[in-house]
């Protein structure tokens, strides 16, 4: 098994990777299969119209995360790594002025979205909790070409028979191409014994089969930076996110206060809590207004593992580059190993997957940072994704706010403590990873899926939106 870190991590736009970043990114690959000879073509016919239907978690959350206006995005070719947040809008205002789509490389076609958008709340799609069908017609009506995608979480997208392939049993998965190819928490403590490697290293010895050592580090780069930014920008913007629920955002305020504390040397005893919480605030608030964020492994969970980052510099002030590019890796090693024998998609196994996950990322990086032998650092995963276990997605009007926001904050404490406790030990412990994971899993399947970012549950139906 190989997941690259450029896949855990991300750069896109908000406020969801599986309902925003995904649906885009189908759009996109729908468009290049039309351009493509892999589907037979009747001969003289032309593409002349579209028609998508969004199934299951997609279509009952699908308005509050924004995946209308990413498919519309998506089919007017835009990208969630390159779109401008700042002319979405006017994009999607000509779409429904004209009634068609003008992706670059393709002739227009029609695409009403009132109408040829569908969001069908009935008919789930046996794959996955978020399916959707991408439909094209001849100027007659004819049905041309038809696929499903699913958007299993992250950001990633696969077709019905990929997602088939990739849950064909995992005994065979592990990739020969890298020297490291661990799949298993244990696996990649055992290689880590066997090599005298640390687990950043031996992820960097992957990546690095794939690209050159200076492509790595201007990509790990290039991730920290864009989730720097994230946090800059959401520590200066205050007002109410975009929803209808009139969430005040909070990060600006908190942060101003605090700032002025740590000038006059006040005394705060919450003091490393108030950081961490500020700059995950800061970041799903961005997220939250569709701004520019990286997947974390998701959006919704965007805000823990910059939190992580971040303050650990705030804290240590000889920290260097190269300690953010293991913490990533880092990361990403434990990241890789959830989303292979469990998930990391809310619509799967609720914010378990998602906060959870990202916590466990950022208890691994921490530690590892703070010089954790592979054993505490797989400790310290282990703690922060088990004291997640069981936690439901329940998002009130479907929006990516209310839990979600004070969750990272909530996420990025845990994982700060979880990398705590984990290097006061010796790297013994008693749940294995493996066993956690398997038991996120578990659990997943278990849930109903009322509490599976359905908004059908929970917080979603027991307070009342004014
Ligand atoms: S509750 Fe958790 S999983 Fe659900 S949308 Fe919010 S952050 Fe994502």
């Amino acid at each position: 098994m190989f997941l690259s870190v450029f896949d855990v991590f991300k750069i896109g736009i908000g406020p969801s990777s599986s309902h925003t970043m995904g649906p885009m990114s189908a759009a996109n690959r729908f468009l290049a299969l039309i351009l493509s000879a892999e589907w037979p073509r009747p001969a003289g016919a032309h593409v002349a119209a579209l028609k998508v239907s969004l199934h299951g978690s997609l279509a009952f959350t699908g308005i509050g995360h924004g995946t209308g206006r990413a498919v519309i995005l998506g089919l007017m070719g835009e990208e969630p790594a390159s779109v401008d947040p700042d002319r979405m809008d006017a994009i999607i205002d000509e779409v429904e002025r004209t009634g068609r789509v003008t992706p670059p490389g393709h002739p227009p076609y029609e695409f009403q979205p009132k109408t040829d958008l569908i969001f069908d709340k009935k008919q789930p799609l046996p794959g996955h909790a978020n399916g959707m069908s991408f439909s094209a017609f001849d100027r007659d009506g004819r049905l041309l070409l038809k696929r499903i995608y699913y958007s299993i979480g992250g950001g990633f997208v696969v077709t019905d028979t990929e997602l088939e392939a990739m849950r064909m049993p995992k005994k065979s998965s592990s990739d020969s191409r890298v020297p490291y190819p661990f799949s298993t928490a244990k696996q990649m403590l055992d290689m880590s014994r066997g090599s005298g490697l640390t687990i950043a290293q031996m992820k960097r010895a992957n990546e690095e089969t794939r690209m050159s050592a200076a492509e790595l580090d201007a990509g790990l780069d290039r991730i920290w930076e864009a989730m720097r930014s994230c946090i800059d920008r959401g520590l200066k913007v205050d007002g109410i996110m975009p929803g209808g629920l009139k969430v005040k955002r909070r990060a600006k305020a908190i942060h101003d206060k605090l700032n002025e504390e740590w000038r006059s040397n006040r005394l705060n005893p919450l003091l490393a809590n108030d950081w961490l919480s500020v700059y995950a605030m800061a970041v799903n608030e961005e997220n939250a207004g569709g701004g520019r964020v990286v997947t974390a492994p998701t959006n919704g969970a965007a805000g823990v593992i910059p939190a992580a980052i971040r303050y650990y510099l705030h804290f240590h002030e000889d920290a260097t580059d190269e300690d953010i590019r293991n913490f990533l890796l880092t990361a990403a090693a434990v990241g890789g190993i959830i989303k292979h024998n469990a998930s990391i998609s809310g619509a799967e196994v609720g914010c378990q997957g998602e906060v959870g996950s990202a916590a466990a990322m950022a208890a691994a990086g921490l530690a590892a940072v703070m010089g954790g032998s592979p054993e505490q650092i797989e400790n310290a995963a282990e703690i922060a994704l088990e004291h997640h276990l069981g936690m439901t997605c329940d998002p009130i009007a479907g929006l990516v706010q209310v839990p979600c926001i004070e969750r990272n904050a909530l996420g990025a404490v845990k994982a700060v403590t979880a990398a705590s406790l984990a290097i006061k030990g010796d790297g013994t412990h008693f749940v294995p990873l493996d066993a956690c994971i398997e038991t996120m899993r578990q659990t997943g399947n278990d849930m109903s899926e009322k509490y599976k970012e359905t908004s059908t549950g929970g917080l979603a139906v027991n307070v009342v939106e004014c």
